[in-house]
């Protein structure tokens, strides 16, 4: 298949995990649930952007570049994932992040540091509108810059989703899921497993929780999505007749913005952890798990479904948002 054919450099370790969270399910009186364990992929704490950044990198590299540029929010797990990779691949790593410099480097940005990334402060602009500007900067000295784009979202970001369903269906825990349930904000993960399952012709149902309300660019979230995976089929040679009605993208939790906790995530984060050892983060997973259990409650589900989270990592903040959770 033509997905097969594209270069990756070895960042993760994979497959990660599949397990039940029995505990959860007898407690939410729901569906089975299981949980993929990309927070396990491996470089420097995990994350879902491991995958996106083995094919993302094995390009700038093919390229001869000797710079990377990326940009996030403060507590960007996708900034700390690139920053780990660049240095195993001895790439200078260049971050634009929202905000001001704060007085404390806690979470990811303590990570950042560590892992010897150039911090630029961005104010406003948390989604890399800053990034030309220090593209030519670093052209002017002679460098050989590459730019990630926000949230490794581009087709070879969306190309890696496709391996990790290959991967998902390929282990043995995962015969019969009806659906399959994550955090959906910069579109790679979820433009990959829409094609993913085109592809292999399993008939998971595909479930974004959107975390976030401003969506990069001009057009809204859902187009970019619907671009993204246009764009991804292309660059594979495949033929998507992927209908705009069949994206499921919910809008339903958002709750006060991006990045804003509330009783929503602050419940499941602490059920995950409590009733199952498990770290979700207080930006997406924490949110998308709120989602989830909420849509249990609320009897969207069978009890004879199968539900599979797939946890696409950001533990490390949980440091950064200590006051927000409010724990007695
Ligand atoms: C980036 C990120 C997501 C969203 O994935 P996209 O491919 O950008 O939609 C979800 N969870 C975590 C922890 C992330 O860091």
């Amino acid at each position: 298949m033509n997905h097969q054919i594209f270069p990756k450099v070895q960042l993760g370790f994979f497959p990660t995990p599949v397990v039940e969270l029995k505990n959860l399910s007898r407690l939410l009186g729901g569906p089975q649930i299981f949980m993929k364990r990309d927070d396990l992929s491996g470089l420097a704490l995990g994350g879902n952007k491991t995958r996106k950044l083995e094919f993302i990198l094995a390009d700038a590299l093919a390229q001869g570049c000797d710079s990377i540029i990326t940009a996030g929010a403060v507590q960007s797990n996708h900034c700390r994932q690139t920053a780990a990779a660049a240095a195993k691949l001895s790439l200078d790593c260049h971050l634009v992040l929202g905000g001001e410099q704060p007085d404390t480097h806690t979470g990811n940005l303590l990570l950042d540091r560590l892992l010897g990334a150039q911090i630029h402060w961005a104010g406003g602009n948390r989604k890399g509108q800053d990034i030309p500007r220090i593209f030519e900067q670093l052209r002017a000295q002679d460098k050989k810059p590459y730019i990630v784009p926000y949230g490794g979202s581009n087709q070879l970001g969306a190309l890696s989703f496709i391996h990790a369903l290959d991967e998902l269906n390929g282990q043995s825990e995962s015969q019969s899921f009806s659906h399959i349930v994550f955090a959906s904000s910069s579109g790679g993960t979820q433009a990959g497993l829409v094609l993913g399952k085109q592809i292999s012709g399993q008939d998971y149902q595909i479930i974004g929780i959107n975390i976030d309300k401003d969506s990069p660019g001009q057009t809204g979230y859902r187009q970019n999505l619907l671009n993204l995976i246009q764009q991804t089929a292309q660059l594979i040679g495949e033929n998507t007749d992927f209908m705009p009605q069949d994206l499921i993208l919910i809008d339903d939790y958002i709750g006060q913005g991006y990045a804003v906790i509330g009783d929503l995530e602050r419940e499941a984060i602490t059920l995950t952890a409590q009733y199952e050892g498990i770290l979700l983060d207080p930006v997406y997973t924490g949110r998308a798990m709120g989602g989830l259990i909420d849509m249990i409650r609320n009897d969207k589900f069978s009890l004879h479904d199968k539900v599979l989270f797939w946890h696409t990592g950001g533990a490390p903040a949980l440091f950064a948002y200590a006051e927000q959770l409010n724990l007695s």
